[in-house]
């Protein structure tokens, strides 16, 4: 990965390569921590801006009431401390990784409420996670064969650390089968998300998405349903299985790290035409003018640098 100066930890911008946790760090062993995936992009007008930092933050801080840890920042200063690393790390565009952890202290599992709890902040930069290719042409799919969990296994609402196992599993098996990104079911067997990605499908111009409680509530998933709607395109949250995804006429990806990706085929088989369809296309375009200010109407989606 391409490094970048430096590392918000705790109160301070730390060098990159000093910003070190001890080994007995509470998450490390447990998984019981939080974190966010934001994006600042370069503007038109050549200002910076970041998408949707509030809504980001405010998830992280659910996610800390959800695990039962208490965020040690509220939204506000979140918000600056993030444009403060930003602005030191002297970045146009980048990617923004906030964390917050349980510090070493104590090992037992209840020491969730009686070690620091810490908050690091880290940027650097990060082009299409996808490709530039699979922004483009679409990316190959699989099913995979772990389930996203069970709601009352980990919670759904939650942007935790220790839920990525599954998630990861999930990733590596797809990609040493020679596919991009895998899709996991629910425990009922329908289409939940990729890995840190939500799925919508096209069929007889109807666009469909899962339901939030088997998914990440992706701040990406509710843009792109505001933003069809704006373009008069509405979007049905109900479950779907695999093999209406086959037989859809598009299906594409939502996510901070994914944009708008489309999704070529799913199993080997391909989906519509097997390359981007008008409505992803449409959203696409719209999705990248406004992350770059070209669009005035969602202005209160940027914050500027
Ligand atoms: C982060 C994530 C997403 C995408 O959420 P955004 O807010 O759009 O970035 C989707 N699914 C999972 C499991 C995730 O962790």
């Amino acid at each position: 990965m391409e490094k970048a100066k430096f590392i918000w930890m705790n109160g301070d911008l730390v060098p990159w390569d000093e910003a070190n946790v001890h080994v007995l760090t509470h998450t490390l062993h447990y998984g019981v921590g939080a974190f966010e995936g934001i994006r600042c992009y370069k503007c038109e007008d050549g200002r910076s801006a970041v998408f949707r930092l509030r809504e980001h933050l405010m998830r992280l801080w659910q996610s800390c009431r959800i695990l039962g840890i208490d965020c040690p920042y509220d939204v506000d200063p979140m918000l600056d401390i993030c444009l403060e690393t930003i602005r030191a790390n002297e970045l146009e565009e980048c990617y923004i990784r906030p964390l917050v952890y349980v510090a070493a202290g104590q090992m037992g599992l209840g020491a969730t409420s009686e070690n620091p709890i810490h908050l690091s902040v880290a940027v650097w930069p990060w082009g299409a996670y996808l490709g530039d290719d699979g922004l483009a042409n679409g990316i190959r799919v699989c099913t995979s064969t772990y389930q996203r969990y069970h709601v009352n296994t980990f919670m759904t609402k939650a942007k935790a650390c220790g839920h990525y196992v599954n998630s990861i599993m999930a990733s590596v098996e797809a990609q040493k089968a020679g596919y991009q990104e895998a899709l996991l079911l629910d425990v009922d067997g329908y289409a939940a998300e990729g890995c840190g990605e939500n799925l919508f499908i096209v069929r007889d111009g109807k666009v469909k998405t899962p339901p939030i409680a088997t998914v990440l509530e992706g701040i990406t998933r509710n843009s792109a349903i505001d933003i069809l709607g704006d373009q008069g395109v509405k979007v049905v949250e109900e479950r779907f299985t695999r093999d209406e995804v086959y037989i859809a006429d598009e299906a594409f990806f939502t996510g901070t790290a994914a944009e708008v990706t489309p999704v070529a085929s799913l199993d080997d088989r391909v989906i519509g035409a097997g390359k981007p369809g008008p409505v992803t296309k449409r959203l696409q375009e719209e999705y990248f003018a406004i992350i770059r200010g070209k669009r005035p109407v969602y202005s209160e989606w940027l914050t500027y640098l």
